[in-house]
C-alpha cells in the first residue's frame, strides 16, 4: 500500500467510526438532555440517578454516567468509585425502609440484552418474599420484552417525591 492509499484507508475508517458513534448516540435515550431531565431524580459530579419510565415495581433506578460511555469497561474509575457510592446509599436507605430485596445488575453488550447503548446500572427494590419471586419472573420477563411506560403525569410526580426523599442523602 503506497502512502495515499493507507492515508485513505485511515480517514475512511475514522469517518466510518465517527458515523457509528453518530448513530448510537442519536438512539441512546442517555445522551437526550429532553429525556434525563425528565426522568432525573439526582445529578452528582460523573454519575446521575434516573428514575425508569417504565419500572419494574415502584423503585426502579437507573445510575448512568453523565458522559457518553458505551460499556462498563468504558467507564473512568472515578465514575465507577462514584456510582458504586451511590448504589449503596441508595441500599443503605431502602434496607433502612423495609426493603430489603436488592437486585443490581448491568448489562454489556446488545446479546447480553443491553437495550440502550450508553453504560447504565439498574437498581430495583423491594419489600416482601412474594414480590421477591414476583421480582424474579418480573426482571427476567421485563429484560426481554420490556413492560408498560408510566403517563407523563406519574412519572412527573414519582421523581418529584423521590427527589424530596433522596437529593438530602446523595448530595
Ligand atoms: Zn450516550
Amino acid at each position: 500500500m503506497n502512502d495515499y492509499q493507507s492515508e485513505r484507508t485511515f480517514f475512511s475508517q475514522s469517518l466510518k467510526k465517527e458515523v457509528e458513534i453518530v448513530q448510537q448516540v442519536a438512539n441512546d435515550a442517555f445522551c437526550n438532555s429532553k429525556i434525563i431531565a425528565k426522568q432525573r431524580i439526582f445529578e452528582g459530579k460523573k454519575i446521575e440517578v434516573l428514575y425508569n419510565y417504565a419500572p419494574i415495581g415502584k423503585l426502579q433506578f437507573l445510575v448512568v454516567s453523565k458522559e457518553h460511555r458505551t460499556n462498563f469497561s468504558d467507564l473512568t474509575s472515578e465514575e465507577y468509585v462514584e456510582a458504586s457510592k451511590i448504589i449503596q446509599t441508595l441500599c443503605a436507605h431502602y434496607q433502612k425502609k423495609g426493603q430489603n430485596i436488592a437486585y443490581i445488575f448491568h448489562k454489556s453488550g446488545k446479546r447480553a440484552g443491553q437495550s440502550v447503548p450508553h453504560w447504565h446500572a439498574h437498581l430495583i427494590f423491594s419489600s416482601s418474599k412474594i414480590q421477591e419471586l414476583f421480582g424474579w419472573i418480573f426482571t427476567l420477563k421485563s429484560m426481554f420484552i420490556g413492560i408498560t411506560p408510566l403517563s407523563d403525569e406519574e412519572l412527573s410526580k414519582r421523581v418529584k417525591e423521590l427527589k424530596t426523599e433522596l437529593v438530602p442523602l446523595l448530595t
